[in-house]
């Protein structure tokens, strides 16, 4: 099922929390809070977050651990995959 992009599952996406986030790529990226992605939702065609609705990460190149199986968004779509940053769809 393919995932919307809303600020509600921008808001569940799990990826800020995750050790593959660097600190590095939330500064580059201006991306602290969900809520600096759903401001910018009309404007944007690729966000750095909310992977499994789009493209792969243009900043995160090293799998560090991944929070896509406890995310409200993996479940609420019955999605099997994970590292969506990394691989465009995922991986299983
Ligand atoms: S499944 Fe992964 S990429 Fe998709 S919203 Fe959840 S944490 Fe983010
Ligand atoms: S897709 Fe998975 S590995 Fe990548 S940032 Fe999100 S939770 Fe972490």
């Amino acid at each position: 099922m393919r995932v919307d992009k809303t600020v509600e599952n921008a808001h569940e996406c799990q990826c800020l929390n995750c050790p593959s986030y660097t600190k590095t790529c939330k500064i580059k990226n201006n991306m602290h809070t969900p809520l600096d992605v759903a401001e910018r939702i009309d404007n944007d065609e690729h966000w750095e977050l909310l992977f499994c609705a789009m493209d792969k990460s243009n900043c995160i190149h090293e799998n560090r651990g991944c929070k896509c199986m406890d995310c409200p968004v993996h479940k609420k779509y019955a999605l099997n995959n994970e590292d969506y940053c990394l691989h465009t769809g995922g991986v299983y």
